[in-house]
């Protein structure tokens, strides 16, 4: 590609919005372009570099069997209300209206689709498994897009799902993608730690984060150099509650009378309410004692509680959530705000939280007379990620598996995987018929890549002061030929000669024969970063070129062959 012909316009201006390196650089390199807030257009270079990045991608999952399907970003609402995930998903949910006032969402992932697409098709344990991904544009009403395409609204996404028999075949579909993953972010030139990571929005039990190390990544991750551990700060607490089982006191059943407030079971629990009381977890119960599926969740004043992690904590399918009777259940525990399930209070099971540290022998017990259980346990008792997010591991704290002084860092999330285990499939009824023409659910899970955050993310690991420095996996361009005056017939022959060669070599070029100064030449090379700089100029006539890595700062004079064999 010839720069006189070329789309391209470079910034020498820094955006006003623009605060870190990656969004100042794809912005100056003309490489991305603002629309709105949170959502960008890519021109040529940009777009390249995104190909590449997506191309990676989709040998690595070829690579382990996936199949690439297109599915559109529309997505009906049905769908979503059929997942539960409808009422849930809050305002990031794009939500939109056609004509008819019809419901329909942009996607801001697709376990819903996919599932679907699933449950129609696959009707035997013989079309198992399977693992379907495609890379398409998602949707999110980020609070608070910035930092360009770290965190956008509009973003292109590789998401993958993985649907098996069993759950040791989820193990391995999960193994297979953990290391296609690796492949990628090695491939992409990333420095980056996969860390145990919180489950989230998109639920399930198990969940690795693929996290980029940079200063103003919004992950922060701790690790621990002696036995390996790491994770997310917040799942790495987690770890921290499960492991302190030791102090554990054996399960206990207490009498206490009738239905509590709030207070009184801070009273009970010997707390003090303002500070460590934090929430009152219902599970509801039938008449004959057994746990119906339904989770009430009340929380104090002030403190929003993430349901969805409360719903994780109990193991509980989230369609069972309901949002009935909400203000007599208030009235009833002295509590504010908050879900119940249809049933009400009836014979409902307590589960007591407080913050971490004081997550050892809490009290679970019933909101109607005589059922109390003392010294309920984390991990033993119930698992939560209740609390997960109100304190972080910091620096030098024990790590939560050998005790050794953890690190910490921030990083970008470049991608996550999950096992899902059956939430879709038993929602949305997602069965195949085993060997005896059992119905048997699908086990799925599901595995995502922020394509256009990683490009952001590569830059930031990649850049000095003059520009970017693309590793040549997803450079838009290998070789740039600085031609310095192109009217000079001797130097735009040999410019061209070289253009010619290394293009039918199957080298990307550029030859930038553009009329601009040197300098502005030069400084352009530097900015777009192309790894690959040869300058055509005096020394053309004495047959000497110069060739220059971008990445260092020694030059070489030598004759235009060796530059050639050098760049191929
Ligand atoms: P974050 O924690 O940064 O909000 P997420 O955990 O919500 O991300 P996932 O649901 O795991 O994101 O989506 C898979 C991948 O999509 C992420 O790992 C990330 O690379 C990318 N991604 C998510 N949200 C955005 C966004 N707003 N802009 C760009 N990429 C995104
Ligand atoms: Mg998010
Ligand atoms: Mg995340
Ligand atoms: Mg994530």
């Amino acid at each position: 590609m010839k720069l006189s012909k070329m789309h391209l316009k470079t910034l020498r201006e820094v955006p006003n919005e623009a605060e870190i390196a990656s969004h100042i650089l794809l912005v100056r390199t003309g490489m991305i372009k603002k629309l709105v807030s949170g959502v960008y257009g890519f021109m040529p270079l940009g777009w390249r570099s995104i190909r590449k990045i997506e191309e990676i991608i989709r040998q690595e999952m070829d690579a382990k069997g996936a199949q690439e399907i297109h599915m559109s970003a529309v997505q009906p609402a049905e769908l979503w209300m059929e997942s539960g995930r409808w009422f849930k998903y809050g305002p990031e949910l794009w939500r939109l209206k056609d004509r008819n006032g019809r419901d329909f969402c942009l996607g801001p992932t697709h376990e819903e689709i996919f599932t679907d697409i699933v449950r129609n098709d696959v009707n035997s344990y013989r079309q198992l498994p399977l693992n379907l991904y495609q890379i398409q544009t998602k949707y999110r009403d980020e609070a608070r897009p910035r930092f360009g395409l770290m965190r956008s609204r509009e973003f292109i996404m590789k998401d993958s799902y993985s649907f098996d028999k069993t759950y040791e075949d989820l193990d391995k579909s999960y193994d297979d993608m953990y290391d296609a993953y690796e492949k990628v972010f090695t491939r992409c030139g990333l420095t980056f730690r996969p860390v145990e990571a919180d489950t989230g929005a998109i639920g399930g039990s198990n969940s690795h984060e693929f996290t980029a190390l940079s200063e103003v990544g919004e992950s922060e991750i701790a690790y621990c150099e002696k036995c390996n551990m790491a994770a997310t700060t917040e799942k790495a607490l987690c770890v921290d509650a499960a492991a302190s089982k030791a102090a554990e006191l054996p399960l206990e059943e207490v009498h206490t009378p009738g239905t509590k407030t709030i207070e009184e079971v801070s009273a009970f629990l010997n707390m003090d309410q303002t500070q460590t009381l934090k929430a009152l977890l219902f599970v509801t119960y039938d008449d004959n004692g057994n746990d119906n599926g339904y989770v009430a969740a009340f929380v104090r004043g002030d403190r929003e509680l993430n349901m969805i992690k409360l719903v994780n904590a109990l193991n509980i399918p989230e369609h069972a959530i309901g949002f009935a009777d909400e203000a007599k259940m208030s009235e009833a525990t002295g509590c504010v705000g908050g879900f119940t399930g249809p049933v009400g209070l009836h014979d409902c099971k307590i589960v007591v939280d407080s913050e971490i540290p004081g997550l050892k022998n809490l009290c679970a017990g019933a909101c109607k007379a005589d059922y109390h259980l003392k010294n309920v346990n984390y991990g033993r008792d119930y698992s939560a990620d209740i609390v997960a997010d109100i304190k972080m591991l910091k620096a030098g704290d024990p790590c939560p598996v050998c005790g050794a002084p953890v690190k910490h860092a921030r990083g970008i999330e470049v991608g996550q995987v999950f096992k899902l285990g059956t939430k879709y499939s038993e929602s949305m009824g997602a069965y195949y018929k085993d060997e005896n023409q059992k119905d048997q659910l699908i086990v799925m899970g599901c595995y995502g890549i922020g394509v256009t955050r990683t490009l952001a993310a590569i830059v930031e690991q990649h850049h000095d002061e003059n520009g970017i420095i693309w590793p040549v996996s997803v450079a838009p361009y290998h070789v740039i030929i600085t031609l310095l005056s192109p009217e000079d017939e001797i130097q735009a022959r040999i410019a061209e000669d070289i253009y010619r060669q290394l293009a039918s070599a199957g080298v990307e070029v550029l030859l930038d024969d553009r009329k601009e100064r040197p300098g502005v030449k030069f400084k352009d090379a530097d900015l777009i970063g192309i790894p690959v700089r040869i300058t055509v100029g005096r020394g053309a006539a004495e047959g000497k070129v110069e060739y220059k890595l971008r990445r260092e700062s020694d030059k070489e004079e030598i004759s235009p062959e060796e530059a050639i064999a050098k760049a191929i």
